[in-house]
């Protein structure tokens, strides 16, 4: 290949953006690569998997690159711009750790909305209780919710970065998956990331971020690899990680609670909300103690906040 050449195609994953200029990493392993798109290609986000090709130099070592295709997305995070305009941010995720924190405690709805915005998305949800160091001996009222979230199918994990050994559970969830870290501040999101990425890595997203002021890098997602898990990937940026629900409608939300979605289409009536309507499905089931209250008073505030004043927004 001669100094400039473009070798052949080859597929490639998007660890970073920077308006059209990216880097991607091969699937055959090797460093990233900065590469830039061919002309129709737009709106490509970090996770994206590519079809891209390698120019070298005259040594044969790889210089940069270009994008020429994008593959099929899995799956797309979103988040408002601006002007309150819907933009992909990360792309192909398996899962959506949503961390809590022993203090400051969750509110079980704040938990649901967290809950309503990833099924939304169709990316698996993980509770992440953090802070277990902090835990009563007899584990207190949050471990009865806990087991409340368990019963109901999702996967809870406790963590905690007091303790050497706080993460093993943690890194058996993050083990051959793409994962987003989610959750309100103060709850341990920096501290369980630092702890995760090597600082080799934390270092070189400091410098991309130094190198290009004024360019949008803070709210640019990354990838990383993180050496403590096998095959683990963590996409992240500050904007990811206030993710929340944005754009439902109640419909979205109803069934956005796992354990209403079979009883939604038994409802008398086809366009039942579920308020006092005879027949309803849902209402029978809270009746007959087969969904939970608290859940069904939950799924109740996050439909009055759709049309009121505290509107549905960007969980912070
Ligand atoms: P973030 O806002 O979610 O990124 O939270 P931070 O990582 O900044 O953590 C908030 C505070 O919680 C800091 O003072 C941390 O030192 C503390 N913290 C984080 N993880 C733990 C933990 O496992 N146990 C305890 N006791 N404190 C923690
Ligand atoms: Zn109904």
């Amino acid at each position: 290949l001669a100094a400039g050449e473009y070798g052949p195609e080859q597929p490639g994953r998007v660890i970073a953006h920077f308006g059209r200029t990216l880097d991607v990493r091969g699937d055959d392993g090797g460093g990233p690569v900065r590469c830039h798109l061919r002309a129709n290609l737009e709106g490509l986000v970090t996770g994206d998997r590519v079809v891209w090709r390698a120019a070298q130099d005259s040594s044969g070592n790889v210089v940069d690159g270009v994008v020429v295709a994008r593959s099929e997305r899995q799956n797309v995070l979103e988040r408002p711009d601006a002007r309150g305009q819907l933009k992909p941010v990360a792309a192909n995720i398996d899962q959506i750790l949503i961390v809590f924190a022993v203090e400051p405690a969750p509110h079980p709805n704040l938990i649901d909305r967290y809950l309503v915005a990833a099924e939304a998305t169709g990316i698996a949800p993980v509770l992440v209780l953090n802070k277990i160091d902090l835990l009563p001996e007899d584990g207190g009222e949050l471990t009865a919710l806990l087991h409340r979230y368990e019963t109901l199918g999702y996967a809870v994990v406790t963590s905690t970065t007091a303790r050497e050994d706080g993460l093993e559970a943690l890194h058996a969830c993050l083990a051959e998956r793409t994962s987003v870290f989610v959750g309100q501040s103060g709850v341990g999101k920096s501290s369980l990331i630092d702890r995760l990425l090597p600082e080799e890595e934390l270092r070189i997203g400091a410098l991309s971020k130094d190198s290009r002021k004024g360019t949008h890098t803070t709210t640019t997602a990354r990838l990383y690899d993180l050496p403590t898990a096998e095959k683990a990937e963590l996409i992240d940026s500050p904007g990811i990680r206030e993710f929340g629900l944005v754009h439902l409608d109640e419909q979205q939300v109803a069934e956005g609670f796992i354990e209403f979605r079979d009883l939604l289409g038994r409802c008398r009536f086809r366009d039942c909300r579920h308020r006092q309507e005879p027949g309803c499905a849902l209402l029978e089931a809270v009746e007959r103690g087969e969904v939970h209250p608290e859940r069904f008073a939950s799924y109740r505030r996050i439909v009055e906040s759709l049309n009121g004043p505290e509107r549905l927004g960007w969980l912070k």
